[in-house]
């Protein structure tokens, strides 16, 4: 294959964006007479005139001999083998590390052998990839990776960019192109078209006819994906500062659908509009705090996409007898056990995202005695935010909303005086429902063994 070749100026980017160690990499990778470039999405970003997130470097050299070159650098990954090297030591510098991997090819059948010299099975029934851990040439690593835009190489010590398949001109026409054939492509491996759902969302490109119709055919192939794999891709569509636009690309293909069946049968089931309008408020935001450097939570995430489920499961419980308490947990365990076999949700996800469903009917609740605790809780922010978002689409009042702000601001001495007036609203209102008890009790005293189960309210 002969690449066309540019030069930073012909695409009219700035050589000076690639960070100086990823520089440095690839200088001592060549001056140790090694291939060494740039790839994959830095190398596209920077055309486009966006600055980079990260640069990954490929090359010719072994992970072993790559390690051995850099003394900050180590072998990750049990599978393939990358190299990180680390750089930046002092807090006023700070740490990047510059991923190294060597080039792949793809592992077509009859090229992989196990040690016994049998050839492995390397492709499922569907056609995807299980093993494409088999080293190659420049040729073959090009011819492996996904779409043209991400197929471009640059060296930036002799300043020339690689472009095998036609990615340069496809940016300017802002297309995004698969290479090969797209339905093999994306049987290979069906990650790619979350992948596609990702670049058209965040890079403003269009997709062809057919890309579109095969990610509508292949689209169940996403179920033969390892669920852990789809959690981290699904990160990536979310917190990438175009959540909202990925939501919407995302759910005009099938796959939507196919990672989120318990949303979506929220979203179109009652009141299902006001639960949307969640998710978009949601997204939105998280939009803005990526953008502005703010840290985001996975676990919010999957509070907001599996809340009204949750709600729903919630009271078919309290519905069916059980006491709320005990509803809330079952139902937070019965909504990701469903959402588990699409997307694996990492405990460390999942805790989260749970005690901010439970603080929610607390939040509503301010029990004076409580208000204290409640403030001290290591999820406050996250719940309250989250009620915020809740009262934002009318789940919430607004007045509930602003007491917990101002609280929040108040000193010591001004928080006691609101939680006593709390206590004063909520003495008065207690002894009323004290009352309300006291005659309910009777009544129910009085017709003793009638009812069947006890339907016990929010406690
Ligand atoms: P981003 O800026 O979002 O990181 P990226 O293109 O760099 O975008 P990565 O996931 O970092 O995405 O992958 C780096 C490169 O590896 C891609 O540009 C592409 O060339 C290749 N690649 C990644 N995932 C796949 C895949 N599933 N199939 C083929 N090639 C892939
Ligand atoms: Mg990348």
């Amino acid at each position: 294959m002969t690449p066309l070749k540019y030069s930073a100026e012909d695409l009219g980017f700035d050589p000076s964006e690639v960070s100086i160690n990823a520089m440095e990499v690839v200088e001592k990778l060549q001056q140790k007479g090694y291939e060494g470039y740039l790839v994959g999405g830095c190398v596209r970003d920077m055309i486009l005139g966006l600055h980079p997130k990260d640069f990954d470097v490929t090359t010719n050299a072994r992970p072993e001999q790559v390690k051995s070159l850099f003394g900050r650098s180590r072998i990750i990954g049990r599978r393939f083998k990358i190299v990180h090297v680390t750089f930046g030591r002092s807090r006023r510098t700070e740490r990047e590390i510059i991923e190294v991997a060597t080039y792949r090819a793809k592992a077509y059948p009859d090229l992989v052998t196990n040690k016994k010299g049998r050839k492995k099975a390397t492709v499922s029934d569907s056609g995807r990839l299980l093993d494409d851990n088999v080293y190659g040439t420049l040729d073959q690593d090009v011819e492996r990776r996904d779409f043209t835009v991400n197929a471009l190489y640059y060296d930036p010590v002799n300043d020339v960019v690689l472009d095998y398949y036609g990615g340069v001109e496809h940016l300017k026409r802002k297309e995004l192109h698969i290479i090969g054939d797209t339905a093999t492509r994306f049987s290979e491996d069906p990650v790619r078209m979350l992948r596609a759902v990702r670049f058209k969302a965040k890079l403003n490109l269009t997709t062809s006819k057919t890309m579109d119709r095969e990610i509508r055919d292949c689209a169940s192939h996403l179920g033969d994906v390892p669920a852990a794999r789809l959690f981290d891709e699904v990160i990536k569509l979310f917190h990438h500062g175009v959540a909202l636009d990925t939501w919407k690309v995302l759910f005009a293909t099938p796959l939507g659908k196919l990672l989120f069946p318990l949303s979506i049968r929220a979203i179109s089931g009652e009141g299902g509009h006001r639960f949307e309008e969640l998710i978009v408020r949601a997204l939105k935001n998280t939009d803005s705090r990526i953008n502005n450097d703010l840290p985001v939570m996975a676990g919010y995430l999957y509070a907001v996409l599996l809340w009204k489920p949750f709600v729903i499961d919630v009271e078919k419980k309290v519905e069916q007898g059980m006491r709320r308490n005990e509803a809330m947990w079952a139902a937070s365990e019965a909504v990701f056990k469903q959402q588990n076999k699409t997307i694996s949700i990492p405990w460390r996800v999942r805790s989260p995202a749970t005690e901010i469903w439970d603080l929610q009917p607390r939040l509503e609740k301010r029990i004076p005695r409580s208000i204290e605790k409640l403030l001290e809780n290591r999820r406050f922010r996250a719940a309250y935010d989250f009620l915020e978002l809740r009262s934002l689409v009318g789940e919430v009042d607004s007045e509930i909303v602003e007491w917990w702000t101002e609280i929040q601001k108040a000193d010591v001495a001004q928080q006691k005086k609101m939680v006593d007036v709390l206590r004063g609203q909520t003495g008065a209102s207690n002894s009323r429902s004290r009352s309300r008890n006291r005659n309910r009790n009777r009544r129910r005293n009085s017709s003793k063994n009638t009812s069947g189960s006890s339907k016990i309210s929010q406690s």
